[in-house]
């Protein structure tokens, strides 16, 4: 009874480390997808504008209006790329720097155990932001 009390715990711990993990994936995968799908739909809504360009010249014809409405939708599609790629960018810059050093306010990347400024070694949050301007040691 015991036994299947602390199978059932462990099970349940490792399901929720797994559900976590894939979850971190899936934010991960996802920015990537939005990028890939971002970068399609712009190549598609190119292509559908040279073609229909091309095929308006080939019969000798014109068409301003639907030109323009194509033309607008590449726009849209480079603006819609533009905007995930620089929250992506943005949101890398957050994770790469995430801590400032207590003693000499470098900034140092998050993972880090000491200051690559001045040495100082972080034991724990503590040692980082909050406590920055009233720690005298
Ligand atoms: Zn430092």
């Amino acid at each position: 009874m015991l036994d299947f009390e602390f199978l059932k715990q462990s099970a349940s711990v490792l399901a929720d480390a797994a559900v976590k993990t894939t979850k971190d994936l899936t934010d991960k995968g996802k920015h990537k997808m939005d990028v890939l799908a971002a970068e399609r739909h712009l190549a598609k809504t190119q292509r559908q504008l040279g073609a229909l360009v091309y095929s308006l010249y080939k019969n000798g014809q014109t068409n301003d209006q639907l030109v323009k409405k194509y033309l607008q939708a590449v726009e849209q599609a480079e603006g819609q790329l533009e905007k995930i790629t620089t929250e992506q960018a943005e949101e890398s810059r957050d994770v790469r720097m995430e801590k400032i050093c207590m003693r000499c306010g470098a900034e140092v990347s998050k993972d880090a155990t000491f200051c690559s400024c001045c040495g100082q070694k972080f034991e724990s949050a503590d040692d980082t932001r909050g406590r920055v301007w009233n720690t005298e040691k």
